[in-house]
């Protein structure tokens, strides 16, 4: 037996174990449900649903078997509500769940998280860095908050810095659903961009681009690069220059990702145009390129990031796929 497996495991809850995670809410966390508190089944399976896509329900997988729950209220900065089950947790679940939430936080750029445990937890979580907001009561459930930001690595105090220089809302990350993007540190060249700029991609990402684009000329499309990897400076002098020419920041950010949020920096988004079609335009939406990218890009494990209406509030960007590592295998 490896040690690992012995090993509490964290990570997001998945759609198709949303029907367990809410009976086991219904019976023992009515504490999340407290906006109604009379819930119904489905409507615990939708609040929980809701929380899917931002990955902000996590569990903690102990031998395949859920021996803990945490969830994140990312508009109201909080950690939502903590479950333990008595006989699977181990000492370490509940600091192993909160770092992870406190991380995914972090992640959406919040920098203090607020909760409200009763007084029984309350010394767990002083341990953990929490400390009292208010004048706490003995018998009344106690409001704590953390400042999350002194954790931050180096690169997360940077993005904060560049953020403040450029006028971006501390609440970017979280009103727009995005989370930060480490720079990936390992990439190769997979030659010029339409601006004659070398483009750079991580490995994986740059075999799959190279072999679609064969396959696309097979196909009588020609895709032509007109963005690979960009780092949080590169970003931050983009929107610099925008705002030198008058753009408001808000207007900014509706196409341009914060530096720090943008896809671009893991080495693993392509912006894509092809002759003929003005880049970074809506054109490239009627274009046959981009017809033949929606049926085709996912064999090759890319994806549109930002379709039509998304849920990040960001234009449109038909141009912009992003590769993936769990791509559909087939016809490969
Ligand atoms: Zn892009």
């Amino acid at each position: 037996m490896n040690s690992n497996q012995d090993q509490v495991r964290i990570r997001p809850a998945r759609a198709s174990e949303l029907p367990k995670l809410a009976e086991l809410v219904r019976g023992r966390l009515p504490d999340l449900m407290k906006p109604n508190p009379a819930t119904q089944r489905d409507s615990i399976r939708k609040h929980l649903a809701a929380l899917l896509p931002d990955e902000a329900l996590l569990l903690a997988i102990d031998n395949r078997k859920l021996s803990g729950m945490a969830a994140l209220d990312l508009d109201h900065a909080k950690l939502l509500a903590m479950y333990l089950d008595p006989k699977q947790a181990r000492a370490d679940t509940a600091r192993q769940l909160i770092g992870r939430v406190e991380e995914t936080a972090r992640g959406y750029g919040i920098q203090r998280l607020n909760c409200t445990v009763k007084p029984q937890a309350w010394a767990f979580m002083e341990r953990m860095g929490y400390q009292a907001t208010g004048l706490p009561d003995d018998n009344q459930p106690v409001d704590l908050s953390k400042r999350l930001f002194d954790e931050a690595s180096d690169w997360e105090q940077q993005v904060a810095r560049v953020h403040r220089e450029l006028g971006i809302p501390a609440n970017y990350g979280v009103k727009h659903r995005l989370k930060t993007v480490p720079e990936a540190q390992k990439r190769v060249s997979v030659g010029l961009d339409i601006f004659n700029r070398d483009t750079e991609l991580a490995v994986a990402a740059a075999d799959a681009w190279k072999a679609m684009r064969v396959d696309a000329r097979q196909h009588d499309i020609e895709l032509q690069l007109v963005s690979g990897f960009r780092g949080v400076h590169y970003q931050a002098e983009l929107i610099r220059k925008k705002l030198a020419s008058g753009q408001s920041i808000d207007r900014i950010l509706r196409v341009t990702a914060a530096p720090g949020y943008s896809e671009h920096h893991s080495a693993e988004a392509l912006d894509l145009t092809s002759p003929g079609i003005t880049p970074l335009s809506q054109e490239f939406s009627m274009s046959r390129a981009y017809e033949w990218l929606k049926s085709q890009a996912r064999l090759y494990g890319f994806r549109e990031s930002y379709p039509n209406h998304n849920r990040h509030g960001i234009e449109w960007e038909p141009w912009h796929w992003r590769y993936r590592l769990n791509f559909d295998p087939r016809n490969r």
